[in-house]
Protein backbone atom coordinates (compact mmCIF):
# COMPACT_ATOMS: atom_id res chain seq x y z
CA UNK A 1 0.00 0.00 0.00
CA UNK A 2 1.19 3.70 -0.96
CA UNK A 3 1.00 6.50 0.81
CA UNK A 4 2.09 10.08 -0.34
CA UNK A 5 3.40 11.72 2.90
CA UNK A 6 5.77 8.31 3.03
CA UNK A 7 7.28 8.37 -0.38
CA UNK A 8 7.88 12.30 0.79
CA UNK A 9 9.36 11.32 4.38
CA UNK A 10 11.92 9.30 2.59
CA UNK A 11 12.73 12.26 0.25
CA UNK A 12 15.57 12.20 2.50
CA UNK A 13 17.74 9.26 1.83
CA UNK A 14 20.69 7.69 4.27
CA UNK A 15 22.63 4.95 3.45
CA UNK A 16 22.64 3.69 6.56
CA UNK A 17 25.15 0.93 5.46
CA UNK A 18 27.89 1.45 4.24
CA UNK A 19 28.91 5.27 5.34
CA UNK A 20 27.33 8.06 6.55
CA UNK A 21 26.00 9.70 2.87
CA UNK A 22 22.76 11.77 3.59
CA UNK A 23 21.05 13.03 0.02
CA UNK A 24 18.14 15.60 0.76
CA UNK A 25 15.98 14.66 -2.22
CA UNK A 26 13.77 18.09 -1.74
CA UNK A 27 16.14 19.99 -3.29
CA UNK A 28 16.22 17.82 -6.43
CA UNK A 29 13.66 19.25 -8.71
CA UNK A 30 13.36 16.90 -10.69
CA UNK A 31 12.97 13.87 -7.84
CA UNK A 32 9.87 15.92 -7.19
CA UNK A 33 8.33 15.98 -10.58
CA UNK A 34 8.66 12.40 -10.27
CA UNK A 35 7.50 11.99 -6.87
CA UNK A 36 3.93 13.92 -8.22
CA UNK A 37 3.72 12.37 -11.43
CA UNK A 38 2.27 9.03 -9.82
CA UNK A 39 -0.11 11.06 -7.71
CA UNK A 40 -1.64 12.90 -10.54
CA UNK A 41 -0.77 15.80 -8.97
CA UNK A 42 0.25 17.89 -11.91
CA UNK A 43 1.28 21.92 -10.07
CA UNK A 44 1.11 25.05 -12.10
CA UNK A 45 3.77 26.47 -10.31
CA UNK A 46 7.79 26.03 -10.14
CA UNK A 47 9.75 24.99 -6.95
CA UNK A 48 11.91 27.98 -5.15
CA UNK A 49 14.04 28.29 -2.54
CA UNK A 50 11.33 29.30 -0.15
CA UNK A 51 8.79 26.93 -1.16
CA UNK A 52 11.42 24.09 -0.28
CA UNK A 53 12.24 25.51 2.86
CA UNK A 54 8.10 25.52 3.72
CA UNK A 55 8.27 21.78 2.34
CA UNK A 56 11.49 20.94 4.55
CA UNK A 57 9.14 22.08 7.56
CA UNK A 58 6.18 19.98 6.79
CA UNK A 59 8.42 16.92 6.64
CA UNK A 60 10.26 18.17 10.20
CA UNK A 61 6.89 17.72 11.39
CA UNK A 62 5.71 14.73 9.87
CA UNK A 63 8.76 12.73 10.96
CA UNK A 64 8.32 13.96 14.14
CA UNK A 65 4.94 12.69 14.22
CA UNK A 66 5.49 9.65 12.86
CA UNK A 67 8.14 9.05 15.04
CA UNK A 68 5.66 9.77 17.90
CA UNK A 69 2.89 7.21 16.13
CA UNK A 70 5.64 4.82 15.91
CA UNK A 71 6.10 4.97 19.90
CA UNK A 72 2.30 4.77 20.79
CA UNK A 73 2.04 8.50 21.39
CA UNK A 74 -0.81 10.11 20.81
CA UNK A 75 -1.27 13.45 18.70
CA UNK A 76 -1.63 16.23 20.60
CA UNK A 77 -3.92 19.11 20.37
CA UNK A 78 -1.33 21.44 18.82
CA UNK A 79 0.21 18.77 16.30
CA UNK A 80 -3.52 18.17 15.09
CA UNK A 81 -4.00 21.93 14.66
CA UNK A 82 -0.58 21.96 12.67
CA UNK A 83 -1.90 19.46 10.85
CA UNK A 84 -5.08 21.26 9.93
CA UNK A 85 -2.85 24.46 8.89
CA UNK A 86 -1.73 22.67 5.98
CA UNK A 87 -5.21 21.49 5.25
CA UNK A 88 -7.29 24.97 5.23
CA UNK A 89 -4.19 26.25 2.89
CA UNK A 90 -6.09 24.38 0.00
CA UNK A 91 -9.94 24.46 -1.60
CA UNK A 92 -11.33 21.41 -3.75
CA UNK A 93 -13.99 21.51 -5.82
CA UNK A 94 -15.59 18.12 -6.59
CA UNK A 95 -15.88 17.13 -10.14
CA UNK A 96 -17.59 14.08 -12.46
CA UNK A 97 -15.21 12.89 -15.13
CA UNK A 98 -16.48 10.73 -17.99
CA UNK A 99 -13.39 8.24 -18.36
CA UNK A 100 -14.74 6.43 -21.72
CA UNK A 101 -17.87 6.11 -20.32
CA UNK A 102 -17.15 5.40 -16.35
CA UNK A 103 -18.00 8.02 -14.02
CA UNK A 104 -15.45 9.05 -11.74
CA UNK A 105 -16.31 11.57 -8.56
CA UNK A 106 -13.31 13.44 -8.48
CA UNK A 107 -11.75 16.28 -6.73
CA UNK A 108 -9.87 19.55 -8.42
CA UNK A 109 -7.87 22.08 -6.52
CA UNK A 110 -8.91 25.44 -6.89
CA UNK A 111 -5.39 26.20 -7.22
CA UNK A 112 -3.21 23.37 -8.16
CA UNK A 113 0.10 25.22 -6.24
CA UNK A 114 2.28 24.13 -3.87
CA UNK A 115 -0.29 24.31 -0.74
CA UNK A 116 -2.44 21.92 -2.46
CA UNK A 117 0.65 19.29 -2.57
CA UNK A 118 1.37 20.03 1.19
CA UNK A 119 -2.76 19.21 1.92
CA UNK A 120 -2.56 16.51 0.10
CA UNK A 121 0.75 15.00 1.52
CA UNK A 122 -1.19 15.66 5.63
CA UNK A 123 -4.45 14.38 4.05
CA UNK A 124 -2.35 11.07 3.00
CA UNK A 125 -1.15 11.36 6.41
CA UNK A 126 -4.78 12.17 8.05
CA UNK A 127 -6.08 8.91 6.11
CA UNK A 128 -3.66 6.62 7.66
CA UNK A 129 -4.06 8.01 11.27
CA UNK A 130 -7.74 7.78 10.46
CA UNK A 131 -8.42 4.21 9.64
CA UNK A 132 -6.45 2.28 12.59
CA UNK A 133 -3.57 0.84 10.54
CA UNK A 134 -1.57 2.84 12.77
CA UNK A 135 0.30 -0.15 13.67
CA UNK A 136 1.77 -0.91 10.20
CA UNK A 137 3.72 2.44 9.82
CA UNK A 138 7.22 1.76 10.86
CA UNK A 139 10.79 3.27 10.95
CA UNK A 140 13.41 0.61 9.66
CA UNK A 141 15.28 -0.86 12.88
CA UNK A 142 18.40 0.40 11.69
CA UNK A 143 18.75 3.59 13.37
CA UNK A 144 21.41 4.97 10.38
CA UNK A 145 18.78 4.63 8.16
CA UNK A 146 14.93 5.98 8.89
CA UNK A 147 13.09 4.59 6.10
CA UNK A 148 9.67 5.26 6.63
CA UNK A 149 7.33 2.19 5.27
CA UNK A 150 3.90 0.79 5.38
CA UNK A 151 4.01 -3.23 6.73
CA UNK A 152 2.08 -5.22 4.74
CA UNK A 153 3.05 -8.30 6.12
CA UNK A 154 0.42 -10.65 7.33
CA UNK A 155 1.61 -10.72 11.11
CA UNK A 156 3.07 -6.75 10.86
CA UNK A 157 6.30 -8.59 11.86
CA UNK A 158 8.19 -6.36 9.22
CA UNK A 159 11.29 -4.16 11.29
CA UNK A 160 13.79 -3.64 8.42
CA UNK A 161 12.96 -1.24 5.08
CA UNK A 162 14.68 -3.94 2.65
CA UNK A 163 15.31 -7.33 3.26
CA UNK A 164 17.98 -6.90 0.66
CA UNK A 165 20.08 -3.84 2.78
CA UNK A 166 19.40 -3.27 5.82
CA UNK A 167 18.30 -6.85 7.74
CA UNK A 168 20.92 -8.42 5.99
CA UNK A 169 23.40 -6.40 6.80
CA UNK A 170 21.89 -6.06 10.75
CA UNK A 171 22.09 -10.03 10.49
CA UNK A 172 25.52 -10.05 9.28
CA UNK A 173 26.71 -7.78 11.86
CA UNK A 174 25.06 -9.70 14.50
CA UNK A 175 26.18 -12.85 12.97
CA UNK A 176 29.67 -11.59 13.34
CA UNK A 177 29.07 -10.28 16.94
CA UNK A 178 27.97 -13.95 18.10
CA UNK A 179 30.78 -15.33 16.58
CA UNK A 180 33.30 -12.94 18.13
CA UNK A 181 31.88 -13.44 21.93
CA UNK A 182 32.09 -17.06 20.83
ZN1 LIG B 1 16.73 0.52 6.45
Amino acid sequence: MDFLFIDFLNSEWRDGIHDDSYIDRLDDTKWMNELLTPWELTINEGMTEEKIKRLKTLRALLRKLVIDVTHNQQLTDNDVNQLNDYLYCSLFLQEIRNESGNLRLTEKPVNPDWNWVMAKIVESFAHLLSNHQIGRLKICKNEKCGWVFFDVSKNRSRVWCYHSNCGNLMNVRKHRERKQKK
